[in-house]
């Protein structure tokens, strides 16, 4: 990870953000970034009353596969994670989905969400990092998505607010 994702990531708080259409009423709101207690430690904690990634990641089945990984391979969770807006390229929705990556001796595990539709594999949209002053601040590129009821390119950026949990 480049020193720039880095910088980034430590005023990255958690905020919202939300899409919607100019030509019809869709609109969506999401979760983006992390909050304060999202440390490695504590995502590597998956059996305590207090674990914290059951409440993040509602597959069983995944839940396992980390699970297993953290503990046969010692895998260690790589930096990036957090709550990630995807989209799903048959049904052109948007889902709010927790971004996890592990690696470990041998390879990389990058969590997998399904459309809860089409049931085909979510990408993770699209987006840059800009730079302003010493904030590091991420760019959502919306325009080149069409609005997933009406089809026209007229999705915007509506509303982005920290959020301080
Ligand atoms: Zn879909
Ligand atoms: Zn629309």
């Amino acid at each position: 990870m480049d020193i720039f994702l880095k910088i980034y990531r430590r005023f990255k708080m958690g905020s919202s953000y939300g899409i919607s259409c100019r030509e019809c009423y869709y609109r969506k709101d999401f979760r983006i970034g992390i909050g304060m207690i999202y440390s490695p430690n504590n995502l590597k904690d998956i059996d305590s009353e207090f674990a914290l990634l059951p409440s993040l990641i509602r597959s069983k089945k995944t839940l396992e596969q980390i699970k297993t990984l953290l503990k046969e391979e010692n895998a260690e969770i790589a930096d990036d994670y957090g709550h990630e807006i995807y989209r799903c390229h048959k049904c052109g929705d948007f889902y709010g989905r927790f971004y996890l990556r592990l690696e470990y001796n041998g390879g990389t595990y990058e969590i997998e969400y399904k459309c809860p539709k089409c049931k085909i594999r979510l990408k993770l949209i699209d987006h840059s990092v800009s730079a302003i002053d010493a904030m590091q601040e991420k760019v959502i590129n919306l325009e080149k998505y069409p609005c997933p009821k009406c089809g026209n390119y007229s999705l915007y950026e509506d509303g982005v607010e920290i959020l301080w949990d």
